[in-house]
């Protein structure tokens, strides 16, 4: 929550941060103080790095936060992995409807390697998906067997892209439901 201009408050509320702050945050807070104003902390200084478990790839559809954080609550994954949300998930990677927010995401995943040096990328599309039905029309996702044909190629084609950007990065590619349950895709 993004709720005080308080600097230490600000610092603990960023992921990118909190390496840091778990060993050396007297030491920052130190040299802010010795600097006169903790505002004068160099940027780099804050965006320390740190090893954390994954980045996760969402939707951006209002209906699914509440789920995806309990399931990667149930996979004790919680405070352990970066996110990206683009609309439609790995279909805003693949599709070309959306082509322009690609380097977004290859741009944010190259960050959170190097901030973060995530071994993983977790993908979780969705069930009932506007952006599926914008790229690939309304009978892509007009049925479950539809739907599971539709996420499958797109999740195929994303994989095919990791391996020959980041070939060194595990994939798991997940399709949720409105009841928060997640389907599985491998390879
Ligand atoms: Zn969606």
């Amino acid at each position: 929550m993004w709720t005080t201009t308080n600097l230490t408050d600000a610092m603990q509320s960023c992921a990118c941060c909190t390496p840091a702050l778990q060993i050396g945050r007297r030491g920052l807070l130190g040299l802010a103080g010795a600097l006169g104003a903790s505002a004068m902390l160099p940027r780099f200084a804050r965006a320390a790095s740190g090893h954390y478990d994954a980045l996760l790839l969402t939707c951006i559809d209002p209906r699914f936060p509440a789920n995806t954080i309990a399931y990667m609550r149930s996979r004790d994954l919680i405070g352990k992995y970066s996110q990206v949300s683009l609309a439609g998930a790995s279909i805003a990677v693949v599709a070309d409807p959306f082509k322009s927010w690609r380097p977004a995401f290859w741009e944010n995943l190259s960050a959170s390697i190097s901030l973060h040096h995530v071994p993983k990328v977790i993908v979780l599309n969705h069930r009932e998906c506007g952006a599926a039905g914008i790229a690939y029309g309304a009978d892509s996702i007009a049925t479950k067997e539809a739907e599971n044909a539709t996420h499958m190629k797109v999740f195929a084609e994303f994989r095919a892209q990791m391996k020959e950007k980041h070939a060194d990065l595990q994939v798991e590619t997940g399709l949720m439901a409105l009841d928060g349950t997640v389907d599985m895709f491998t390879a």
